[in-house]
């Protein structure tokens, strides 16, 4: 016997939604993601009249349903229609970056097309005069045991507010799922870390703490990523078939397994999270409200609250600071920094 979906009562339901209880057909799924995505953007005003978004396209699912979504909710006036949208990419020069890995890079054309919206590649060795494979090279031949995911996550952070100010970008959108989030929650905790709550949250200002940080936001924190991978897969987004060989070592991929594991018992658990830290994003931004004094890093002058950027110490350690500061002197004195 044919079970209905529980929206639309018409078409067969092949997905039980277990947060709700609903059981759905595709289409109302799919319908479900956009106006959650929609909501979501609207309710946090994550995109207003006039803004240029950024938006962050690793070449995964996530970064590809995030562009596809955001062209589609910009044509039917969803999200504003005066919105700039330009996608970008980051290469940051390990074998296994993910722009290299993508096997989609004719769809992002597509979509470029379809929705008019630009796309440019950087990379690190363009920005930094290094890659993360120079990186990773001199801090390991140093004994200096710094896991590949912590050296793409600290340049690529530096590298999007550098891309965001050359794009003059207001706000920089990046493909985080419920998972993603849900993830960071429990790192936060279980890493004894209530500070990194500071930057946890959906709406751009828990982002800014300098006006050279451009904010970021998350459209897709409240889909599951089981539920981005299904509209992806039926909307032939193409899904990256090899994973990256670092990604194994990396604290979240446990944690994946404990959530999916936690999630079984209790359908909202991830939701519950992601609320959990939303609150405690909010106490620790009203507690620590105007006491966190940024300065200017001694070295490349980007914003820091000790003297010394993380980039610059990541870089010290691995023997390249003379390099990167050499690079992007001539950059700093046109820019007048
Ligand atoms: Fe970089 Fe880690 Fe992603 Fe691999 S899994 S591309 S090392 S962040
Ligand atoms: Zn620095």
């Amino acid at each position: 016997m044919v079970t209905l979906c529980d929206r639309c009562g018409v078409r067969e339901a092949k997905y039980l939604k277990a947060s709700s209880g609903e059981k759905l057909c595709l289409n109302c799924l799919f319908n479900t993601i956009e106006d959650t995505v929609a909501r979501t953007v609207r309710r946090f005003r994550l995109i207003t009249s006039g803004d240029r978004v950024g938006i962050a396209v690793s070449g995964g699912k996530d970064s590809l349903v995030l562009m596809y979504l955001l062209g589609k909710l910009r044509r039917l006036g969803r999200i504003p229609k005066d919105t700039v949208l330009i996608a970008f990419s980051i290469d940051e020069g390990q074998p296994y970056s993910c722009v290299r890995r993508a096997n989609s890079m004719d769809y992002v054309a597509k979509l470029t097309e379809e929705f008019n919206i630009e796309y440019k590649v950087f990379r690190f060795s363009e920005l930094f005069g290094v890659t993360a494979f120079d990186i990773a090279q001199g801090l390991w031949g140093k004994g200096v045991n710094t896991h590949m995911c912590t050296i793409c996550g600290v340049m690529r952070r530096r590298a999007m507010n550098i891309v965001g100010r050359m794009l003059n970008l207001t706000k920089i959108a990046t493909g985080h799922n419920l998972d993603d989030e849900a993830q960071t929650v429990l790192l936060n905790v279980t890493g004894n870390d209530v500070k990194r709550f500071a930057w946890f949250g959906a709406t751009p200002s828990n982002d800014v703490a300098e006006e050279e940080f451009i904010p970021r936001i998350k459209p897709l924190r409240f889909i599951r990523e089981e539920e981005v991978a299904l509209y992806a897969y039926y909307h032939g987004i193409p899904l990256m078939t090899i994973e990256c060989p670092f990604v194994y070592n990396n604290p979240r991929y446990e944690l994946k397994f404990t959530l999916a594991r936690w999630e079984r018992d209790n359908p909202n658990v991830k939701y519950s999270m992601v609320s959990f830290g939303d609150e405690v994003s909010k106490m620790v931004n009203e507690r620590f409200k105007g006491q966190v004094k940024l300065n200017k890093c001694i070295h490349c002058g980007f914003p820091t609250s000790g003297s010394v950027c993380r980039v610059c110490e990541l870089l010290k350690q691995a023997g390249l600071l003379e390099r990167y500061i050499n690079h992007i002197r001539p950059v700093n004195t046109q820019q007048g920094a």
